[in-house]
């Protein structure tokens, strides 16, 4: 059960004393925070950060879901985990590593893929889901899922040194499918096992993601909807593409 304490204890307003002295944070916020709950789908180069964070910064209940084991290759992106942990289930790495920074964090592991059959129950227990995939597939299903729940996501998607990300708010700005509309033919888009990727380049949108939530969360701010964030590191510029609803989308309209 979720503890719905409404005050924070005296070791949380030491833990989250810089929070809660943000005007837009303040007591209030952070009480939420502990109160929340936040699903994050891929424990990889963006899920890695957007964990961390969302852990450190007082989240109360986290979700992660991963069908994979940590493999070597992994390891200069995807910070949960470590050398010895090649092998390991990542849900079972990541636990290790978050218990470690916030031993009364609720953590629920799904150590499998996000399938159409699974994914309603498992987000709909959720306030707030990080896309934080590695392939269109679960992309467009997340956000079929998330707009038809009406639950907010955050996306990103990364390939090299370039990275994008939006946030998603039904009913209240596009989707993903408004933008990207269909999953692309398999083949015509690489990976990042074949483009390569820079290490930092998910570490920053992971962040921008778990920022996200956080301000969704807590009511603050201006969110990344209707607007994609791009980010080319090797010119270092930040780039804003407004987005219009699309009408069309066929999963908008059935909201
Ligand atoms: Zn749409």
């Amino acid at each position: 059960m979720m503890e719905k304490s409404n005050f924070l204890t005296e070791r949380h307003k030491k833990l989250f004393h810089r929070h809660i002295i943000i005007p837009e944070i303040g007591e209030t916020g952070q009480i939420r925070l502990l109160q929340s709950r936040v699903l994050i789908v891929g424990l990889g180069g963006l899920g890695s950060p957007a964990l961390y964070y969302l852990a450190a910064c007082g989240v109360g209940e986290i979700g992660i879901v991963d069908s994979d084991r940590v493999e070597i290759s992994n390891l200069h992106r995807q910070i949960l985990h470590g050398e010895e942990d090649v092998g390991k289930e990542k849900t079972v790495s990541a636990r290790e590593s978050i218990m470690r920074l916030r031993p009364d964090i609720r953590l629920s592991l799904y150590p499998f893929r996000i399938t159409a059959a699974n994914a309603p129950e498992i987000i709909n227990r959720y306030d707030f889901v990080i896309e934080a995939t590695d392939n269109f597939e679960s992309k467009f299903l997340i956000n079929d899922v998330c707009v038809g729940l009406r639950k907010p996501f955050s996306h990103a998607g990364i390939s090299g040194m370039y990275g994008q990300a939006m946030t998603v708010v039904p009913e209240k700005g596009p989707c993903f499918r408004c933008v990207f509309d269909e999953v692309p033919a398999s083949g015509t888009v690489k990976t990042t096992a074949e483009t390569g990727v820079l290490g930092t380049v998910p570490g920053v949108f992971g962040i921008i993601q778990a920022t996200e939530a956080i301000k969704y969360l807590t009511n603050c701010g201006s969110l990344l909807t209707g607007r994609l964030l791009t980010w080319d590191a090797l010119s270092m510029t930040f780039r804003e593409i407004k987005l219009p609803p699309d009408k069309r989308c066929s999963v908008c309209r059935k909201v």
